[in-house]
């Protein structure tokens, strides 16, 4: 995965995920905590340094708070010094989906579970070798599984 490939999923369509997970707003607001549901279903964003899994530093794997899914590998989480879990790569290619986001003024790129389309944060091509990447994410949005 490079930058690349980033730009090719959120441009001309994403890898097919290994599910799908589909619930009602209904269901998401059961399920989740308030801050998990305004973060994950509402693409909203946690206050920098405020997040668990920040400075978290276990072995593991990183999951999806809304469906499961296994995203991120603690191998590929690095201290990226911006407030937010960040990581190199997905644990796999086509657990992560890509869309391009203007909201605020920006141009980005959100990264969402591939399963569930949970708003997970944004990448960026700021990131250390060898993939340049750096996975900018919700600490609310995910589970360390160790
Ligand atoms: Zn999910």
């Amino acid at each position: 995965m490079n930058w690349n490939d980033v730009i090719r999923y959120a441009t001309d369509g994403n890898p097919a995920p290994s599910g799908r997970v589909e619930k009602s707003e209904e269901e998401w607001l059961d399920q989740l905590t308030p801050e998990q549901f305004r973060i994950t279903r509402q693409k909203g964003t946690e206050r920098a340094g405020s997040g668990a899994l920040c400075i978290a530093h276990d072995p593991g794997k990183y999951s999806c708070v809304c469906c499961g899914e296994n995203l991120f590998d603690s191998t590929f989480k690095f201290e990226s010094g911006t407030g937010w879990p960040s990581f190199t790569i997905p644990i796999r290619e086509n657990a992560i989906k890509y869309e391009k986001d203007t909201a605020h003024g920006m141009s980005r790129v959100e990264v969402m579970c591939n399963v569930c389309d949970s708003h997970l944060g944004h990448v960026f091509p700021d990131g250390p070798e060898p993939s340049g990447l750096r996975y900018c994410v919700n600490s609310e949005s995910l589970i360390l599984e160790t």
